[in-house]
């Protein structure tokens, strides 16, 4: 077992690593927020702008912003684009479908029910503020850009979503983990086109990954190297810990609807419901079919039972 992780709060205030500023989101960076980066070298670049938006208006007030990185194609990382119209934005490759289109988007999340892609292409649209976006720079994994002395490089992180991407920057030793955001919570795989095997092998990769600096999209958002090594292996931890769970409470055979009732992850009902049936039933469909795949559980007529 790994030792376990105490988080910290978010910073309250912008926080500066060289070039690099730290613009904590709202609510202590929890959905729909996360916290974004300025990186100010002869041009300003802005990354996953949707933290805070009295602070992300000033920047662009003040500063010509130029590009704009986005980790992957979720709502909550997007929210501010359009306070910087003049930007290029770069996004992966692998989901630049998803950044023109609500549909793609949709599709990729993989919610089928008619009413429920209505429901959320509209709530895309009017909270998170989705507009098809035409500047596109796609880019692909290890890629590096450069402007003023600043490298900011493409560490591919797939599982989250297909084109999940991470950010590092050699200059400042400082890696932007987006959405591997290490909080209690664990890993996040709720979309159709989640992977639970990618998510895992990119832990793996990233345990590895040697910075003086994490930065996550997400509640803690600042790591030291130290908070790090304990945090990474308590998260993935997370993952065998539902694995236990689900083989315990499959000692009774039941329905993926059934478990999904029980709202599995997340402990609670949570709003809208429906969206939220739709992670409950996509993360445990995750589970299962490795689960049986392993010979760990059977299925009969729609029931899921563990074996010995
Ligand atoms: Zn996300």
């Amino acid at each position: 077992m790994p030792q376990p992780f105490i988080p910290k709060p978010a910073p309250e205030e912008i926080q500066a690593f060289g070039p690099i500023r730290f613009i904590p989101g709202k609510k202590g960076g929890r959905y729909p927020y996360c916290h974004s980066l300025a990186i100010d070298g002869e041009e300003t670049w802005m990354v996953d702008p949707a933290g805070d938006k009295d602070q992300l208006r000033r920047l662009a007030r003040r500063r010509r912003v130029t590009g704009v990185f986005i980790s992957h194609f979720h709502e909550d990382h997007q929210k501010y684009n359009h306070l910087f119209p003049e930007a290029r934005f770069y996004v992966p490759a692998a989901e630049t479908e998803a950044f023109r289109s609500v549909t793609a988007a949709l599709d990729l999340m993989g919610l089928e029910d008619p009413r429920a892609r209505e429901y959320w292409g509209d709530i895309m649209v009017r909270q998170f503020n989705f507009r098809p976006l035409e500047n596109l720079v796609p880019y692909e994994p290890g890629q590096r850009f450069r402007q003023g002395g600043i490298t900011l490089e493409i560490v591919p992180a797939p599982g989250h979503t297909p084109g999940h991407s991470c950010f590092y920057f050699p200059g400042q030793e400082l890696l932007f983990l987006a959405d591997v955001d290490l909080t209690p919570f664990g890993p996040w795989y709720g979309d159709k086109t989640s992977s639970l095997e990618d998510f895992e092998a990119t832990l793996e990769r990233l345990a590895d990954f040697q910075a003086r600096t994490y930065i996550t999209a997400h509640e803690q958002g600042v790591f030291t190297q130290e908070e790090f090594q304990t945090a990474l292996p308590a998260y993935r931890q997370a993952i065998a810990a539902r694995e236990d769970r689900l083989l315990e409470l499959l000692k009774k055979p039941k329905t993926v609807k059934q478990l999904a009732d029980r709202h599995f992850f997340y402990g609670k009902p949570k709003e809208p419901p429906f969206i939220y049936h739709h992670i409950e039933t996509q993360m445990l469909g995750k589970h299962l079919e490795r689960l049986l795949r392993r010979g760990r559980v059977s299925l009969k007529d729609g029931l899921y039972l563990s074996q010995k």
